[in-house]
């Protein structure tokens, strides 16, 4: 065997055995580290300043320490703005982030925002530049104040403000801006998350396009909409709107809008209006 081709070899081995070893590892250490117990302090501040986390189920409470322990331990969370970032933030951060993917096969192990790198968290309300092409070809430059944004599959970014002052009342960012990333999953965000079969992508968008038409018109007429009407701008944000209305209003949006519910509840596998009130 002459070297180039034993360099050659080399590095293809290498490569497959990081593609194959990486993954492995990772699962180890996230089951190693799921195990460990959540510090009481962590679960005074969720019982405080979480309502969703006081409905939960015992068995899905559990799952819940789980991943918030799994996702600290690999996530990097980094302060913008002079912002000190805490535990306490951490642990609301990944509670809420955690509830979308709660029931997904293999969490907390697999499947758990694996390409997610940061989240960086500004003290307050944060502004990104836009350009905004019109017709003419014309672009002007602008300004955009945000609460949230999710940037690409490697980072988020959320303002602390946003998440101190509505926590679960009405809006919530960190369940909006996560549930974008899960739209993002399977490469575009368009308001359908990775749904796996053909079947279960028809029925979506059938179910979607109806509600999102129909809020569409809502919201032209005046009518008051349980979804906020910032939903009817596009589709993804539709989704990521009524991800936070199903958990934070979930009765009225199963009774309200069963549709849009059930396809909810079987793209998350969770079933919130259910828990106890
Ligand atoms: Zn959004």
């Amino acid at each position: 065997m002459d070297l180039p081709f034993f360099l050659l070899l080399l590095v293809v081995v290498a490569t497959l055995a990081w593609f194959v070893g990486a993954p492995m590892l990772r699962q180890r250490r996230r089951a190693a580290r799921s195990r460990k117990a959540l510090p009481q302090e962590w679960r005074d501040w969720l019982e405080r300043d979480m309502t969703i986390y006081r409905r939960l189920p015992a068995e899905l409470r559990e799952r819940l320490h789980a991943v918030i322990r799994v996702f600290i331990d690999e996530k990097r969370f980094v302060g913008c703005n002079g912002l000190e970032v805490t535990d306490h933030m951490r642990v609301l951060v990944a509670a809420y982030a955690g509830l979308l993917v709660l029931n997904r096969p293999g969490v907390p192990d697999r499947q758990l925002y694996d390409d997610l790198y940061a989240i960086l968290i500004y003290p307050g309300a944060f502004v990104v530049p836009e350009s905004h092409h019109d017709e003419t070809g014309l672009v002007t430059e602008g300004e955009r104040v945000l609460s949230g944004q999710t940037w690409d599959s490697r980072r988020i970014i959320l303002s602390w403000e946003d998440i101190e002052l509505a926590r679960d009342e009405d809006h919530n960012v960190v369940l909006h801006e996560f549930a974008h990333y899960l739209d993002m999953e399977d490469e575009t965000m368009d308001g359908a998350p990775g749904l796996g079969s053909e079947e279960a992508y028809e029925a979506w968008s059938e179910i979607f396009w109806e509600e999102y038409e129909r809020l569409q018109d809502d919201v032209d007429a005046g009518r008051p909409t349980l979804l906020d009407p910032y939903a009817a701008t596009e589709p993804a944000e539709f989704f990521a709107v009524a991800t936070e209305s199903f958990f934070i209003h979930s009765r009225e949006l199963a009774a309200r809008h069963p549709g849009l519910y059930e396809q909810l509840r079987r793209y998350y596998r969770l079933d919130p209006a259910s828990w106890e009130a």
